[in-house]
């Protein structure tokens, strides 16, 4: 027997708009924080439409507490961050490149910063269609506790990281490598480490273990006090092979990064699950069980045999699993590795990029690049054959090495300027955002203190 589900009542009724603004943000994570506060900045009424409770996105939500760029580099909205997790104590005074910060602390501080451009927030709210007036996006469909709500918008700017409304507008995407994105990874909180004896024991290992920076960190007083925070990357992992047989859930093809933040704690990176796809909702649900299994036993193998670990218990898991990459919405242009390698000027730079590679592929961590800029040029944020619309963050035009220094922290927070900025002038000027004069686009930017081009910089 063979059942069909009868189409829901709410379906078959027209939805009212609940709500309208000049520029709607759809997700409010990394990116689409400071989309919502440039453009109320530049004059907009705006929102923010998120499916959780909070915002912060994958660095609150991920337990992520790596933000690359907070030093010599960051320009803009992101040293008003930057200035801000100072000033809250949530990570060490100044920042500096590497440097860690409290994940916890993202949720309240982005929450402050819309809070004060007078951002209205929809949280509670899944993105699950679109309104379409031709080319041009006119409204966003969401499902949320108060049922199935239309908001209407001038210009929206796509910060779901999976690029979700560029997909249900009909935008082309690329999904990873010939359909392979990076690994995802599902991080977690180890406490009530007993930090010196692990590091007695890490003096102690083979040099292949890497454990070197975790021995200076603790010896200096890292994980003993709060503003003691360190980091090591070590290969740990090198010992899951020979400790597979007791824990059959220890990840495959991984590393084991660590930060400790929190006295007494670590916050791990090293579960991995790959070949799965971050917008297939039952590939999600596999990687949660996989993942969290991984955690789980990369927890017993500590306990049980490393000193250092014998009291300690996981404190956090993640939310949900992290997702490193999936859609990337094709642009009216697509930045590649090449313009990266060669470190490519554009006459339509609207920011900078590092180029620093940090692709998690399954059978190669390419962490390459060389370390100088990438100018960023608009037609990156246009969605290809689609108006009102501009992308930020992770699901913005790259090919796939691109994609994985593009999606990093200060990066996609930096798109999230130029977005809002952008979608807030064509909703101002009713045009579209593709013809927008980008002299001017830069001309805002810059006053704001913002870094459009690599010319940019050597001012
Ligand atoms: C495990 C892991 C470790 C990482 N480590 C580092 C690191 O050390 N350093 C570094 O710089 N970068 C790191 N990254 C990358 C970086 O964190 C992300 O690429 C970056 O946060 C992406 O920002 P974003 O704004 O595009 O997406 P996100 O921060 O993910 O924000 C997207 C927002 O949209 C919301 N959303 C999604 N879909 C919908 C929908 N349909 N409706 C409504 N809301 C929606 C989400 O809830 C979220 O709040 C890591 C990523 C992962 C997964």
């Amino acid at each position: 027997m063979s059942l069909t589900a009868p189409a829901p009542a709410a379906a078959t009724q027209p939805i009212p708009i609940t709500a309208e603004y000049d520029v709607i943000v759809c997700g409010g994570g990394t990116a689409g924080l400071p989309a919502a506060v440039a453009a109320a900045r530049t004059g907009a009424r705006v929102a923010i439409v998120e499916r959780y409770g909070f915002l912060g996105g994958n660095a609150a939500y991920s337990i992520m507490p790596c933000w690359h760029g907070l030093g010599e580099h960051h320009c803009g909205l992101l040293t008003q961050f930057a200035k801000r997790v100072e000033d809250f104590g949530a990570g060490p005074s100044p920042l500096k490149e590497g440097d860690h910060i409290e994940p916890e602390a993202i949720k309240i501080l982005f929450e402050m910063m819309a809070d004060e451009q007078k951002v209205h927030l929809y949280l509670h709210h899944f993105i699950t269609g679109v309104v379409m007036d031709g080319p041009r996006v006119a409204g966003v469909i969401t499902e949320s506790k108060s049922g199935r709500r239309a908001f209407g918008g001038k210009c929206f700017v796509d910060a779901s990281g999976d690029g979700d409304l560029c997909f249900h507008a009909g935008a082309q995407f690329n999904l990873g490598a010939e359909g392979k994105t990076q690994g995802m990874s599902l991080r977690f909180r180890i406490g009530y480490i007993h930090f010196d004896d692990f590091a007695d024991w890490a003096e102690k290992q083979a040099a292949e273990l890497n454990l070197g920076r975790l021995v200076r960190g603790v010896r200096d007083g890292g994980g003993k006090a709060w503003g003691k925070a360190f980091y090591f990357d070590s290969r740990l992992d090198r010992l899951f092979t020979q400790f597979r047989g007791r824990y059959p859930d220890l990840p495959e093809d991984t590393y084991f990064n660590c930060s400790s933040i929190r006295p007494n704690e670590l916050s791990i990176n090293t579960t991995r699950v790959y070949d799965l796809d971050g917008t297939n909702a039952d590939d999600l649900t596999k990687a949660e069980i996989a993942l969290r299994k991984q955690a789980w036993a990369v927890w017993r193998f500590l306990k049980e045999n490393v000193p250092g670990f014998k009291d300690s218990a996981i404190t956090e898991t993640a939310c949900q699993a992290g997702v490193r990459e999936s859609r990337t919405i094709i642009g009216d242009y697509v930045l590649t590795t090449e313009d990266g390698a060669k470190n490519r000027e554009f006459p339509d730079s609207v920011q900078t990029c590092r180029v620093h590679f940090d692709s998690h592929d399954k059978q190669k961590y390419d962490r390459g690049g060389n370390k100088g800029f990438v100018d960023v040029p608009y037609g990156i944020f246009l969605p290809k054959g689609l108006d009102a619309v501009l992308t930020a963050g992770r699901c913005t035009s790259c090919d796939h090495l691109m994609n994985s220094g593009f999606r990093r922290m200060e990066n996609a927070f930096e798109s999230g300027e130029v977005a809002g900025t952008a979608a807030a002038l064509a909703a101002q000027k009713q045009q579209t955002a593709r013809s927008l004069a980008v002299a001017e686009l830069k001309e805002i930017l810059r006053r704001n203190g913002f870094k459009t081009s690599q010319a940019d910089t050597k001012v």
